[in-house]
């Protein structure tokens, strides 16, 4: 467009290397690069500050899933923010647009989810899981039900909870994590952890297997709740085989624990559902289900706990005070544009055309890639796809980590007008919902440029 902001792109460099520490960066060396200064967003693409312009393969940081420039998100947070900014939910107080999501929220979600708790991110959202679910099992008298099984590589966000829950490497060694009471198994990868010649279907059976092995490892009587993601997002779009999350669903059924479903990433449409535990690749029957996100498309923050019927009888009947919640828990402005990204997902039907048209336009196309002599293992479901940068196709050799392709082809995307996501083998994507086919397919021209350059 020729209304892109004008910014002094050098002087905003300085400052920003002078004085912003930007989350899970190296400031040295992005001081030595310099940020890239993005200015405008419409649809599916971004404008840096240079005037490039750039489609926005990750909506944001997976969450513009209605696309950038929504006149009505707009309208939504203004007439609140005009009406009434803030009030808060604590001391016996509401406010229409906290109460009327509240009520929204149950429509979309899968059946027998009457009740939400309101965060502003979804780490605090997992933070809010770790207490629900402790005050849950000391009100069913079971107290010594502590642990919460999670797996190696999940994201579950930044807090103390959430990087504990989360099974970051990376993210542990820097913060003495994680908290006691929560344990990990590895993730369903069958790349890293498949034997040769071992089918999907039984390659998902025994990732499973690992949960009831670790159950009997901890004590049946200790464990509380199993927590993932439906497919792991920032782990690198792990999707699991489709004999997974049923087998895990068992386990959770035969061991009685609460099943806890991650959707801050699959929920709000991303899977081409309402929530990605409702794919019938995934087909689970979570207990709480944490969301973010989505739910206002990025507009603003919110982020929440959908609390199933199990939990949240105990809760309300039996809990007394649940000492919990942020000043900003249902906060007006954000949950006003909540309701209008909800509505409009809805009303416009995103949700379904995802389903049966642009996830299969999307899977199509980028299974196209496949061809191309650095890549392999191309999968996608919903609109999050993933691929793997082999050395040699043939005999599916990996690059040495230390090489950095992964980085150098995400680089390669930005400068060819393109964000896709390098997570150490994976070249991974995320569009906004509303992605056409034309842009999916200069999508795809140019990540395959992008590709050719990193040769
Ligand atoms: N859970 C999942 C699955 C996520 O992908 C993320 C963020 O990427 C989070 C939790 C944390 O959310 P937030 O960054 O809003 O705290």
């Amino acid at each position: 467009p020729n209304d892109l902001p004008q910014f002094d792109t050098a002087a905003l460099r300085a400052k920003d290397a002078a004085h912003h520490l930007h989350p899970f960066t190296d400031t040295k060396s992005l001081n030595a690069a310099g940020s890239r200064v993005i200015v405008r967003g419409e649809g599916v693409r971004i404008w840096d500050s240079e005037g490039n312009e750039i489609i926005d393969g990750m909506s944001g940081l997976w969450c513009v899933n209605l696309g950038y420039g929504r006149q009505d998100l707009v309208d939504a947070a203004t007439h609140q923010m005009q009406t009434l900014p803030f009030y808060n939910a604590f001391f016996k107080t509401t406010t229409a647009p906290a109460t009327e999501l509240a009520a929204l929220l149950p429509q979309v979600a899968p059946p027998g989810f009457n009740h939400v708790f309101f965060t502003n991110s979804g780490s605090e959202g997992n933070d809010t899981i770790i207490r629900l679910v402790r005050r849950y099992w000391d009100l069913m008298g079971q107290p010594q039900r502590k642990t919460i099984i999670s797996r190696h590589n999940a994201y579950h966000g930044s807090t103390l909870g959430g990087a504990s829950l989360g099974g970051m490497s990376g993210m542990h060694e820097q913060g003495d994590l994680p908290l006691p009471g929560i344990t990990h198994i590895d993730q369903p990868y069958q790349l890293q952890h498949g034997k040769p010649g071992e089918s999907a279907h039984d390659f998902g059976l025994r990732a499973a297997s690992w949960l009831e092995a670790k159950i009997l490892e901890v004590g049946a009587d200790k464990v509380a709740a199993f927590i993932g993601e439906p497919v792991q997002g920032a782990g690198g779009v792990i999707i699991p085989p489709a004999s997974y999350w049923p087998e895990i669903q068992r386990i959770c059924d035969k061991y009685g624990l609460l099943l806890i479903s991650d959707e801050v990433i699959c929920g709000f449409g991303r899977l081409g559902h309402w929530f990605g535990c409702q794919h019938p690749h995934i087909n689970s029957k979570p207990d709480l289900i944490t969301f973010a996100k989505g739910v206002t498309s990025g507009y603003l923050p919110l982020g929440g706990v959908l609390v199933g019927d199990r939990v949240a009888k105990v809760l309300i009947e039996q809990g007394g005070d649940f000492n919990h919640g942020f000043t900003y828990s249902g906060h007006p402005t954000c949950c006003a544009v909540a309701i209008a990204n909800v509505s409009a997902l809805r009303n416009e039907g995103v949700v379904e055309r995802v389903a049966t048209d642009t996830a299969p336009y999307l899977k199509a196309q980028f299974a196209t890639l496949a061809d191309h002599p650095l890549v392999g293992d191309v999968d996608s479901l919903g609109m999050v796809a993933g691929l793997v940068l082999y050395k040699d196709n043939a005999s599916r050799t990996l690059f040495d980590a230390d090489l950095g392709v992964g980085y150098l082809c995400r680089d390669h995307c930005f400068k060819n007008g393109v964000v896709m996501r390098a997570v150490e083998e994976r070249m991974i994507i995320a569009p906004p919902l509303v992605m056409t086919h034309a842009e999916i397919d200069e999508m795809i021209r140019r990540i395959r440029r992008s590709l050719d350059d990193t040769l």
